[in-house]
């Protein structure tokens, strides 16, 4: 291609700034920029011209748009864990009062309730051998000896019972007694 004119350098210089220009075309321009003053100043111009307001705006907007995404991350994020820990403490609070821990002894039914304790208090008396555990039972045992929703290694661990009857102690194998306290009594089938 012969020599390109300044007029035709000046057509294609906004999109050579932008740089949608073909290999070729590039070329050209920049060929005709090393030698040509004129067009270089105008390109400088032009450069400068687009540049400046992509900085002063675009930053911003890009600065916001960051913001507004991090806003929304945290929005997200705190509603998973809200969900969560709605769904965990339904979950807990679901099994605490329908999974509870009893021992039916003489009719009656304790629910296990307290701190483990060491010693037993004075009056006490052993009852007899817890027989069985059965699990994930909301309705509570209804035969003495029995029990429910306990760990099954505390099957055949002896049972002792408070002078007042308003507690029976399930004696650990690590020696804690585990206390239960009177809640209801047993309807008897007979
Ligand atoms: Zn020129």
């Amino acid at each position: 291609m012969s020599e390109v004119t300044c007029n035709t350098i000046g057509d294609i210089l906004p999109l050579y700034v932008d740089g949608v220009v073909s290999d070729d075309t590039r070329n050209i321009v920049a060929k005709h920029l090393e030698t040509c003053e004129k067009c270089r100043k105008k390109y400088e111009a032009m450069k400068s011209e687009v540049v400046i307001p992509v900085e002063d705006n675009v930053a911003p907007l890009k600065h916001f748009k960051k913001a507004w995404k991090r806003k929304k991350m945290i929005l997200v994020c705190s509603t998973i864990l809200a969900t969560i820990a709605v769904i965990f403490c339904a979950f807990f609070i679901f099994n605490h009062f329908v999974y509870q821990e009893k021992i039916a002894v003489n009719g009656a039914v304790y629910t296990q309730k307290g701190e483990n304790i060491t010693e037993l208090p004075s009056g006490s008396t052993e009852l007899g051998y817890l027989r069985s555990i059965s699990h994930r039972s909301a309705s509570g045992p209804s035969a003495d000896f029995t029990a429910t929703n306990l760990d099954a290694k505390y099957a055949g661990c002896p049972i002792y019972q408070s002078e007042d009857s308003q507690t029976v102690y399930l004696k650990d194998y690590s020696g804690f007694y585990i206390p239960f306290e009177l809640t209801e009594y047993i309807a008897q089938e007979n």
